[in-house]
């Protein structure tokens, strides 16, 4: 696990498929994946052109939505940490709760991360 490529809430973006399909150029899962999270989230504006990112944390480009909406990513960057589990109101955070309720695995990939 690359830990530069644990997002701010802990999600792994090694493993998401725009993280994937930017890495490898693929434009066939930028179009599948594309269909995915349009029908998912309601949201035709996601085309397979806007499946472009190199991860959370990273500096290069990032998809739309956790480069410019994302509420856990925003409220770090403001706060002035690397990611969450930096901050000392994270075990209270209904924030990041959106993320930790559903996916223990998140909270526990931000555990011991520098
Ligand atoms: S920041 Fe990029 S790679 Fe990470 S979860 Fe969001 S879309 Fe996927
Ligand atoms: S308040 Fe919540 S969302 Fe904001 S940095 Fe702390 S844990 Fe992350």
């Amino acid at each position: 696990m690359n830990n530069k490529l644990i997002a701010c809430c802990g999600l792994n973006c090694e493993t998401c498929d725009a993280y994937i399909a930017t890495k490898n150029n693929d434009n066939a899962l930028r179009e599948k994946t594309a269909k995915k999270w349009a029908e998912m989230n309601n949201a035709p504006e996601i085309t397979a052109e806007t499946i472009n990112c190199t991860g959370c944390r990273g500096t290069g480009v990032k998809f739309y939505f956790c480069g410019h909406l994302c509420p856990i990513r925003k409220c770090a960057i403001e706060k002035g940490f690397d990611h969450c589990g930096l901050c000392p109101e994270m075990g209270n955070c209904e924030t990041i709760m959106m993320i930790h309720g559903s996916n223990p695995d998140a909270k526990n990939n931000l555990c011991g991360l520098k």
